[in-house]
């Protein structure tokens, strides 16, 4: 029988439901899924293309639930800073100043590059101009959820929620790659109008939503002030709860606002390391698990984080986690993998096809280099993986059966390229602020 791709794995660490491991396994994959995981003694495939994995571990490509890809360029221009003062008086103007969509185009791709590189195979991004994105996306062959952000103030006279999303939908029907969602930014940003109307337009169109919530201390405080409730009681008041939803951060929720949550199709993107950054606190992990409520481990933008590495920031979260609850047995190496793969996938309403390597899903899968002095000698998996791994492990990334990173080089885009381009914007980006 013949395939597309064959790739021989000394371990696959496939995160299904028995959380199986595979040793001495192949994935073969036709037509950009998984089509058998079979020993390979069994010698039962021929195919086109071959890849090596001796000395390595595949696991299912990462997904990231919450991330900003154009804002690559904006990485290290403004840190230090609380969220507030970060987000109004630094973001927002040089968003204002230097982007349009040839500069949210490239750095998309920037960012899309980058993540590609971590083993990232899927993001869930909120921000303007979805084609350039999109486009950025596709080209460098990166999966993208691209959220048509809502901030209230900037939409143009006339426009409404999801004007654009109904457009994009259509043009792009025909890609896998990409899909497109509504991102309020937040409830502090969005005038209650504007999310009464993406909650009808989320209804209307079976869609995720992804908002940010609960980031900070004063965003709550606000909200107890303006609107006489806490942020996730004021999601239940707008129909929130009664959709498939993504929050973006949720540290500051309490004990009741995560009962509102149980049951629901909310999930949660706890990005630790923007938190940590940006000092606005640390998110309750311990307490969302012990109530059931889904949640995935994320990387924010890179303005906040710095870097795309989620597999850094698995490790990190877990060590904290760890920590702050006075307790190493939570977050089991296993069960924090879960966080960047199935549950993520969850999440985003997309593991029915990703998030697990198994047969008859898509084949997005990451493979991780374990020859070298830092992972040797390797007793388990899942400890290599969260606690002495990070993205320069990855060796190669393959998505919807392609090989888009392979031995650690990118194969659909120029990296020096990239490069090139980052340090070109970097100044220009530089002069316009100081004019
Ligand atoms: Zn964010």
């Amino acid at each position: 029988m013949h395939a597309d791709l064959i790739i021989n794995m000394d371990t696959i660490l496939t995160m299904d439901k028995d959380l199986r491991q595979l040793d001495d396994h192949q994935i073969v994959v036709k037509d950009g899924r998984i089509i058998d995981l079979c020993p390979q003694e069994e010698k039962r495939w021929t195919a086109s293309k071959t890849l090596d994995g001796t000395d390595c571990i595949a696991i299912p490509g990462l997904i990231n639930t919450h991330s900003h890809l154009p804002m690559s360029y904006f990485r290290g221009l403004a840190d230090d800073l609380p969220l507030d003062i970060w987000l109004r008086e630094y973001i927002w103007p040089m968003e204002a100043k230097t982007l349009n969509s040839s500069v949210i185009h490239d750095a998309a791709l920037h960012g899309a590059a980058e993540m590609l590189k971590n083993g990232i195979t899927m993001t869930h991004d909120m921000y303007f101009e979805m084609p350039a994105i999109a486009d950025a996306c596709t080209k460098a062959g990166l999966r993208a959820l691209i959220g048509e952000a809502i901030i209230s103030a900037r939409l143009a006279e006339g426009q409404k929620p999801g004007d654009q999303l109904r457009i994009l939908r259509q043009e792009y029907r025909d890609n896998p790659l990409v899909d497109f969602n509504l991102s309020p930014h937040s409830i502090y940003a969005c005038l209650r109008s504007d999310l009464e109307t993406s909650v009808e337009v989320a209804q209307e169109l079976d869609l995720l939503l992804h908002i940010h919530l609960s980031e900070t201390k004063e965003e709550v405080q606000t909200c107890l002030n303006k609107r006489g409730m806490r942020p996730v009681q004021y999601l239940k008041e707008l129909g929130m709860l009664e959709i498939p939803l993504l929050i973006a951060h949720g540290i500051w929720m309490d004990e009741s606002e995560m009962d509102l949550l149980v049951g629901t199709r909310a999930s949660i993107a706890s990005c630790t390391d923007s938190n940590l950054k940006l000092a606005s606190g640390i998110a309750p992990l311990k307490g969302w698990t012990d109530k059931g409520i889904n949640f995935a481990i994320a990387t924010d933008g890179v303005a906040s984080n710095n870097d795309l590495d989620i597999l850094a920031e698995l490790g990190n979260t877990a060590r904290l986690h760890k920590a702050i609850n006075e307790d190493p047995s939570f977050l089991p190496a296993a069960e924090a993998l879960k966080h960047v793969t199935i549950n993520a996938a969850r999440a985003l309403g997309v593991e029915e096809s990703r998030g697990s390597l198994e047969i008859g899903k898509d084949a997005d899968i990451c493979i991780l280099d374990h020859n070298s002095l830092c992972c040797q000698p390797l007793y388990n998996p899942y400890s290599h993986i969260v606690y002495a791994m990070n993205g320069r492990n990855v060796r190669d990334v393959v998505v919807g059966g392609k090989i888009v990173v392979q031995g650690g080089k990118l194969t659909q885009v120029d990296e020096a390229e990239l490069i090139a381009k980052a340090k070109h914007y970097g100044k220009r980006i530089l002069k316009e602020l100081s004019q």
